[in-house]
């Protein structure tokens, strides 16, 4: 009943509708999924089940590199689509299901762009550039530092990132989003890519006072409009030395490369989805370079991850 993923069939030049690599349930309700039931004493065994069955590329087409952006379509709709020169194709579902063109197109000048994730979950990666955690007199850590932002802190590019009363200290934080493509858990750091669907930039907005008076840091990261996320999603590129830079007002305030990073992407994925079930759809902000500043009200501030795009958010007082 369950086939196993067809990586390499898949092809190029029609990543959404070759039938024959939609195979995999990948959305098969937590309870009728194995990988929850069967695993085996060193765990190993729900690793590979879970490799196996989950593989993001059978539904994706490879390598290839493709855009895919989400938009709103009006009275509460959205839909995502296929960037196809300067047309966006709509699609029936999110890139990552079973899911095909509906026919429909429109031009991407004048779409409304919407964050091209909804993730049930933002995983955020803190300190994981030597040069960040100095900056603000921190050791590096011996493991990966996660915390979480809430899906309810995204917007989308050229929305408001709004400055809280709470805090008279925000920050940018410029950072390479990383989209999960399939349910994954326990998964091996040799496998983890494998379960990646894209790429976006992402805005880790940061009340820096707060998050040092808490102690912990769910408010100072989870304030609503904190998370600007997008414009677009970008698949099939190399995430191993691309530039991450932060300007405000046009000039540069973060420049750094994601080669720099304390711990790789793929050693992310797995030390996080052997804490919890990684999710389609679901976010990971990788961290930031050295160079976070504050940004205030009428600021214009942008994230620039090469290869993926360029997110622009204007900055106001919270209404
Ligand atoms: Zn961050």
């Amino acid at each position: 009943m369950v086939a196993k993923p067809r990586c390499t069939s898949a092809s190029a030049a029609q990543p959404l509708l070759d039938e024959t690599v939609h195979e995999i349930p990948v959305h098969a309700g937590l309870g009728d999924d194995p990988i929850d039931h069967d695993i085996s004493p060193d765990g190993r065994g729900s690793r590979e089940r879970c490799a196996e069955r989950e593989d993001p590329h059978a539904t994706l087409g490879g390598s290839t590199m493709t855009t895919f952006a989400r938009i709103d379509r009006g009275e509460g709709r959205a839909a995502f689509a296929r960037l196809d020169g300067d047309r966006l194709r709509l699609l029936a579902g999110a890139p990552w299901e079973r899911t095909s063109e509906t026919g429909e197109e429109v031009p991407l000048a004048g779409a409304r762009l919407l964050a091209p994730v909804t993730p049930t979950k933002i995983v955020c990666v803190g300190r994981n550039y030597r040069a960040h955690a100095a900056e603000l007199g921190n050791d590096v850590p011996a493991e990966p530092l996660l915390f979480f932002k809430p899906p309810s802190s995204i917007v989308a590019a050229d929305e408001t990132i709004e400055l809280p009363e709470e805090s008279s200290r925000v920050d940018h934080e410029a950072e390479l989003g990383v989209v999960i493509g399939a349910r994954c858990r326990r998964v091996s750091e040799e496998r983890a890519l494998d379960f990646i669907f894209g790429y976006t930039c992402v805005d880790d907005v940061t009340a820096r006072d707060l998050q040092k008076k808490d102690g912990q840091w769910t408010r100072a990261k989870g304030f609503d409009t904190f998370c600007p996320t997008g414009p677009l999603l970008v698949t099939g590129i190399d995430p191993s030395a691309l530039a991450v830079r932060c300007r405000v007002n046009g000039e540069i305030r973060q420049d750094g490369n994601t080669r720099d990073m304390l711990f790789s992407i793929a050693r992310l994925i797995a030390y996080i989805s052997g804490v919890m079930t990684l999710e389609p759809g679901d976010l990971i902000a990788t961290g930031t370079p050295h160079g976070v500043g504050p940004i205030v009200a009428g600021d214009v501030v942008e994230v620039e991850v090469e290869g993926v795009g360029t997110l622009r958010n204007p900055v106001r007082p919270r209404g």
